[in-house]
């Protein structure tokens, strides 16, 4: 009979979560040093080798491979012969867990949960509650997969209830396109086939945390229908060429992973669920000897890349910039920022639309006259930073305000992350301003050009609050030109063709 101490399981789920928020998955660097090795577009290797050595730096620094430092979901295999030495209940042990890891203070995680999702949307502070699934099964153990799910990612899960002669692989490769950039590729798909609506989207989940390992599979040769649609998806979702944070590329996906189960008759329900650039997850088993043991990995285990700022990229002095520097900026043009940069998110932008249908002026400090906004939300610093890692989250979201912004503020320029729609496109061609993507898991490296930082307006949104940053040689891209002109369709639409093109890539 196994006994497992309450302390136990609270320190292991709270070790864990503090070891994904630094550590990618060796599989997943491995995978992607492949995928940048192999990547033709300059555009998106360029992204890739931001990727790899912020994961080497967040390795080496303790601190967040990304800004968002994601929503915890745990899958819990509980043994039914195990005991337990706890007063609390298995969930309130894991939140508990939870709420020590994201407040540890030598590596201070971003609370990213809120609660009364449909009303107040009032942030817990400690990152709980984690989403938690329970099994009892055979055995004297506890077996715990953590995941940290970053919500761009987590944003373009998809769901649907195909015909049972309908084409799973159609629907996959009509979708992916639909879900952009925002969910910062290259990362894995999850699919879920079968059983009932809720039980496809666990599958789906579930397989995220899987080792990559498609490699392997396409060495030995598929054993099994779901094998077969793995081989097939992988190599279909890359021939979309999405590429590296959408900007067209070899490589969408470094793996697709599939678990199925028996369903109706009638039915054949399909769930997609991807797993971003910050893929975070880990397992690990109590057996009643203490707290589970992680090891750290190599120095080795990360590859010789080196990112340098492009020789050609346009210098930007922020504090001096005009509409008629940036109208000779071109999709896909690498830019170097640096001056004066404000900040800006979901909330701030609805506060700031507040404001100005009441005629009321913005807070002292915010003045968007010729500036530029960053769309981020950063972790706090620690120690001698002057702020935490600090990424850019998803523009899209932004659409809705930017028409505002830039006709009512006088801004001309945006900086964040994947694609712009139609109408935000049209406004920036209006307006002659800008929109600059930075790499989305890259946010320790973007963070080390913020040279200060100070908040101007809206401290009560946490990290939602408006901050201006001092930077210096920001590394950015552009995204959508001041004619409205966008690489996350013109990168794309050329790498599909060159892809089918140079065939089996
Ligand atoms: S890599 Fe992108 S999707 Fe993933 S957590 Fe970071 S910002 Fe979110």
């Amino acid at each position: 009979m196994t006994t497992i101490k309450q302390q136990d399981l609270i320190e292991s789920v709270s070790d864990a979560l503090q070891y994904i928020s630094y550590y990618h998955p060796i599989d997943y660097i491995q995978a992607l040093t492949k995928a940048w090795e192999r990547e033709k577009s300059a555009a998106a290797k360029d992204a890739m080798a931001q990727i790899l050595v912020n994961s080497r730096m967040c390795a080496e620094g303790h601190r967040p491979i990304c800004q968002d430092t994601g929503m915890v979901v745990a899958f819990v295999e509980v043994g039914m012969e195990v005991t337990w030495d706890a007063e609390m209940g298995l969930e309130e042990m894991i939140n508990e867990g939870v709420r020590r890891a994201y407040s540890a203070p030598e590596n201070v995680l971003r609370a990213s949960v809120v609660s009364d999702p449909a009303g107040a949307r009032v942030n817990t502070r400690d990152n709980t509650p984690a989403v938690i699934h329970t099994r009892l099964v055979p055995g004297d153990h506890v077996e715990i997969k953590l995941a940290a799910k970053g919500g761009g990612s987590e944003n373009k899960s998809r769901f649907t209830v195909l015909n049972p002669s309908g084409s799973l692989v159609d629907w996959v490769l009509e979708t992916m396109p639909t879900l952009g950039a925002g969910w910062c590729p290259p990362g894995m798909l999850g699919i879920g086939i079968g059983g009932s609506a809720e039980k496809a989207m666990l599958l789906a989940k579930e397989s995220l945390m899987e080792p990559i390992d498609i490699h392997e599979l396409q060495a030995r040769g598929p054993n099994s229908r779901t094998e077969e649609l793995r081989l097939e998806l992988f190599e279909k979702v890359n021939a979309l060429g999405i590429g590296a944070q959408g900007l067209g590329g070899v490589t969408t996906v470094l793996d697709v992973k599939i678990n199925d189960y028996p369903t109706h008759a009638a039915s054949l329900p399909v769930a997609l669920i991807p797993n971003c650039a910050a893929t975070r997850h880990i397992e690990f088993t109590l057996n009643g000897d203490g707290p589970a043991e992680l090891q750290p990995p190599k120095a080795e285990d990360w590859p010789e890349v080196t990112w340098e700022a492009s020789a050609d990229a346009h210098r930007v002095n922020l504090d001096k910039v005009t509409r008629e520097e940036i109208a000779g900026f071109k999709p896909g043009d690498r830019v170097l920022l640096s001056g004066k940069l404000l900040t800006g998110r979901d909330a701030a932008h609805k506060r700031i639309q507040e404001l100005l249908e009441k005629g009321e002026p913005l807070p002292d400090g915010v003045d968007f006259n010729n500036r530029f906004i960053y769309y981020v939300g950063p972790v706090d610093p620690v120690d001698d930073e002057v702020v935490g890692p600090a990424g850019p989250t998803t523009a899209t979201r932004m659409d809705k305000f930017t028409d505002m912004m830039l006709g009512e503020t006088g801004l001309i320029g945006m900086v964040g992350k994947a694609e712009r729609g139609p109408a935000a496109r049209e406004s920036i061609k209006q307006h002659g301003a800008i929109y600059l993507m930075a790499v989305g898991g890259a946010a320790y490296l973007v963070a080390k050009a913020i040279r200060s930082s100070r908040i101007v307006a809206f401290e009560e949104l946490g990290m939602e609050a408006i901050r201006e940053f001092e930077v210096v040689d920001m590394p950015v891209t552009v995204a959508v030109d001041s004619r409205g002109d966008s690489v996350h369709e013109s990168g794309p639409a050329e790498w599909r063709v060159k892809i089918a093109e140079i065939g089996k890539i």
